[in-house]
């Protein structure tokens, strides 16, 4: 993971000031490795590197920070700012029904999507949802939204496999505005690849329906072949947004950074799971630290909590699944744990190799470790127990700066090593609220716990 990758550069680079044009080469040449390994198309990944070498570029490397740490955090806050702006829920500003079409290759998840979104409406924005399909070409794939928008909750409006996709949404349209609908939802045919017939039929289904949401389905697992499919419908159609499905996949999220640059428009909706509710809110932030490699971290912090005290895991998974977050005084939690354990040595006898990626680190990056681990523990101690179970009074208090000085002098170390602790907590609470628990349990049962 680029995370690795950069690790070993930062090594190399221990006391050099500033991220200059030499040492940049090498240190971006492994972030470029990490986004192709990541399934990010290349033209995307070269426009990335531009970007992030223009912002690196003469940055001062301050305090305990190295070169290859700080561009990390380039990295990181690029991937955010590219894949994100922030919370972008459906758009319903129009004339009811509001109008939301649904565009997408054959498996994409547009009629599972199309579903997940009516009971977001229904449930969230308290909406009345209408949804129809003009998937003409395949019969079951009428009785199939028929059956999800039941599951939904929502109202679906009948049509058949002989009838003109234009005239079964010129039906729909009708009846959604005489019975007061405020949304109309339209799930369309995909063909398994790009063709002439499927864009003409969208692009007319799109000028009869005239939508306020022209959301574009993509499959996270198509990595790179997402940015043909994505430049297609960008050509065909004024794209309103872009739903990511199949997060929840092996895949390594690459996908998102390609869509959101090509087609240029917000990514609003990520599905995670085959179920109705499987629909969340895109946090790019969250994701960057994904593309990053973070899962590798908080994987090797659930197989430490699995391996120590099966019973505090499983209440830990339970807080996370209830919502309630993970906070300062659980990461205390899972130190203290470690070092029950004898420590990293103890925890990387226990570990499977391919957890390790098939080698075992040397003596000196363990030492290392151990003591960053020491560290970490002695500032979490200097905090208040009231500062660990609320972060945010570290993280945007109003007296966070007095808090931090405080902390920083009674474990001995520098505000910087504080920073970089709430930095990482933050990250991994990313990481621990997208997994809500749901991974926890899985490793357990794999490894039989
Ligand atoms: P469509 O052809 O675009 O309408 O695609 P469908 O909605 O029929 O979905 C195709 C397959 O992908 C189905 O088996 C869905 O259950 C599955 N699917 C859709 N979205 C997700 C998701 O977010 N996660 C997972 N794991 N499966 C999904
Ligand atoms: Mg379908």
């Amino acid at each position: 993971t680029l995370t690795d990758r950069l690790s070993r550069l930062v090594k190399t680079m221990r006391g050099q000031a500033r991220i200059t044009e030499s040492n940049v080469q090498d240190m971006l040449r492994e972030v470029r490795m990490a986004l192709l390994e990541a399934d990010v198309a290349l033209p995307v990944v070269r426009d990335f590197i531009a970007r992030v070498k223009e912002k690196a570029l003469g940055q001062e490397v301050v305090g305990s920070l190295n070169p290859g740490q700080v561009l990390v955090s380039v990295v990181h806050k690029e991937l955010a700012a590219t894949m994100g702006e922030g919370v972008a829920d459906i758009n319903l500003a129009a004339q009811p029904p509001a109008v939301i079409l649904m565009a997408g290759l054959q498996g994409a998840g547009k009629t599972t999507t199309t579903a997940k979104l009516t009971k977001h409406l229904i449930d969230k924005r308290k909406k009345k949802v209408l949804t129809v399909s003009a998937d003409v070409y395949r019969p079951a794939a009428i009785e199939q939204l028929k059956t999800v928008t039941k599951q939904a909750g929502g109202e679906w409006f009948p049509s058949e496999p002989n009838q003109k996709p234009r005239d079964i949404a010129l039906a729909a349209l009708d009846y959604a505005k005489r019975h007061f609908f405020d949304v109309l939802l339209v799930d369309t045919a995909g063909r398994l690849a790009i063709d002439e017939a499927l864009m003409a039929e969208i692009k007319e289904l799109h000028a009869t329906l005239n939508p306020v949401e022209t959301l574009f389905v993509v499959d996270a697992m198509q990595g790179q072949d997402a940015v043909n499919t994505a430049k297609a419908f960008k050509e065909a159609l004024p794209l309103t947004g872009v739903i990511l499905t199949k997060l929840d996949g092996d895949s390594r999220g690459g996908a998102a950074l390609s869509v959101r640059q090509i087609t240029g428009a917000p990514i609003k909706f990520a599905g995670v799971s085959e179920k109705i509710d499987g629909l969340e809110v895109f946090d790019a932030d969250r994701h960057a630290g994904r593309v990053l490699g973070m899962g590798d971290i908080v994987a090797l912090v659930e197989q430490v909590t699995q391996s120590v005290d099966l019973a505090s895991a499983q209440a830990m998974a339970e807080k996370l699944k209830s919502g309630s977050g993970f906070d300062l005084n659980d990461f205390l939690q899972q130190i203290a744990q470690m070092k029950k354990m004898g420590g990293l040595g103890g925890l990387m006898d226990k570990l499977p190799q391919n957890m390790m990626g098939g080698k075992q680190p040397g003596q000196a990056d363990m030492d290392r470790a151990e003591r960053d681990m020491k560290r970490m523990e002695g500032i979490l101690r200097a905090m208040t127990a009231k500062e660990r179970a609320q972060p945010a009074l570290l993280m945007d208090g109003k007296s966070k700066a007095s808090r931090k000085r405080r902390i920083a002098a009674g474990a001995g170390v520098q505000i910087q090593d504080v920073n970089r602790l709430l930095n990482q907590f933050d990250q991994m609470q990313g990481m621990m609220k997208k997994m809500k628990g749901g991974g926890l349990m899985k490793m357990m049962k794999r490894l039989g716990g």
